[in-house]
């Protein structure tokens, strides 16, 4: 039998995060989404909630295996009222998953308090140099008695202005490619290690800087897996983890679908509710087949991971389509709400600016295309 349903387990799971973002942080996104402070209660409260641990080590308070649809659900419900924090549980997911490959001295240190929500984690990868051709990064790490010395520059670096520790990918001198990458954990205070704020569109809560690396030694129990294994790991996490991104997109999408939905019936032109246009019902009606459309497809990702199944190019297509479809369904959104979807005492413009960093972050539309056209022409076919 073909089911799309969720277990009894996560609907009231779903139910819980829905209670939670519309009625604590839905009230509050727009004054935390234009504030450069980081959400620290609210992470705390994620943390309460058990959405910080999913995936991580057991004995750091964490779920132990992987959950892919818990987290597609998770940021999808609490994106429903604040992106921002939404964005936390795929976050320490990602730098979680490459902690959790480190020594015990790094796993003791940094697991428990970002699994409970007081400390934050940044994880980079992005150079002035080098985005989308990730591999081909320089920052360099050189080989000294105890460790290793990190020279480099690091930037679009999510959470680094509020993090204690980086994940910093760097590779070995003289090395070119994947091959020779290996990631270190670095903490924030370490000596040469210098931050600063880079200003987005949006996600301006989210802590968004650059790092400069000056001969910042790392000690050898710093280094995160074997040597060399640190661009193929944090990829292979990314492999699902975009899945989780789409539908935080589209949390936000159904927020902004559902207020034009209530709006449309209150708001009179020509002596009756605008609803009643075919030109405001339709737009809404075909924003409402994309998102739904789009969400399965991400869920189809998050199944495909959780059962074990290829899922590469379903998470790529996850990534760049979704996030399409949410900007679009948010501007349709404000049009449906005239002058006032362009106030900004409305949330609709701040959705819009937050949800825009998704179709950057993470990897763009055209890398994932890359992928999906990749995977295809290795299958000989089109249709998974
Ligand atoms: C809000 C936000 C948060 C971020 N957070 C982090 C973070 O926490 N850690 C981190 O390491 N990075 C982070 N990034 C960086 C992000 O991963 C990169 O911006 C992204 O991978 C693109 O790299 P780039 O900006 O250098 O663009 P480029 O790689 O220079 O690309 C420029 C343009 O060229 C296109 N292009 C490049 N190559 C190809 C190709 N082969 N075929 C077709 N088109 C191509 C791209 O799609 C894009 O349109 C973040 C970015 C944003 C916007």
């Amino acid at each position: 039998m073909l089911s799309f349903a969720f277990s009894e387990e996560q609907e009231a799971f779903r139910a819980t995060l829905e209670d939670y973002a519309r009625s604590t942080l839905a009230p509050a996104y727009r004054q935390r989404a234009a504030s450069t402070t980081f959400p620290f209660d609210a992470l705390a409260e994620l943390g309460e909630l058990g959405l910080l641990g999913i995936g991580m080590p057991k004995e750091y308070g964490g779920t132990g295996e992987e959950d892919p649809i818990m987290l597609g659900l998770a940021t999808e419900t609490l994106a429903y009222g604040d992106v921002n924090v939404a964005a936390a549980p795929v976050q320490v997911g990602l730098t979680g998953s490459q902690l959790a490959l480190a020594g015990d001295e790094v796993r003791e240190r940094y697991l428990p308090p970002l699994i409970e929500g007081w400390e934050t984690v940044a994880i980079a990868l992005t150079e002035p140099g080098s985005g989308s051709d990730a591999a081909a990064l320089r920052t360099v790490a050189s080989p000294v008695d105890g460790g290793w010395r990190l020279r480099g520059e690091k930037t679009a670096i999510t959470w680094v202005m509020n993090a204690s520790c980086v994940v910093v990918y760097a590779r070995e001198p003289g090395t070119t490619g994947a091959r020779g990458v290996s990631a270190y954990a670095v903490p924030m205070d370490a000596e040469g290690l210098t931050r600063s704020h880079l200003a987005g569109m949006g996600c301006l809560p989210l802590g968004w800087g650059t790092l400069h690396f000056d001969d910042v030694f790392v000690p050898a129990t710093h280094r995160i897996g074997e040597q060399g294994t640190g661009f193929r790991s944090v990829m292979s996490h990314f492999d699902f983890s975009r899945a989780a991104l789409g539908l935080l997109c589209l949390g936000a999408a159904r927020a902004s679908l559902d207020e034009a939905l209530a709006y449309s019936q209150q708001r009179q032109a020509f002596g009756r509710p605008i609803a009643d246009f075919q030109g405001i019902s339709f737009l809404l009606a075909e924003q409402a087949t994309y998102v739904e459309a789009a969400r399965w497809m991400c869920y189809r990702a998050l199944w495909l991971r959780a059962s074990g199944q290829p899922h590469t190019a379903q998470a790529s297509m996850s990534k760049w389509w979704p996030p399409v479809v949410a900007k679009n369904a948010i501007e349709a959104a404000i049009r449906v709400h005239g002058n006032l979807g362009y106030a900004v005492e409305f949330p609709l413009q701040q959705r819009y600016r937050d949800v825009f960093a998704y179709l950057i972050a993470d990897g763009t539309a055209e890398i994932q295309k890359k992928i999906i056209a990749r995977e295809a022409y290795r299958r000989g076919s089109i249709v998974w």
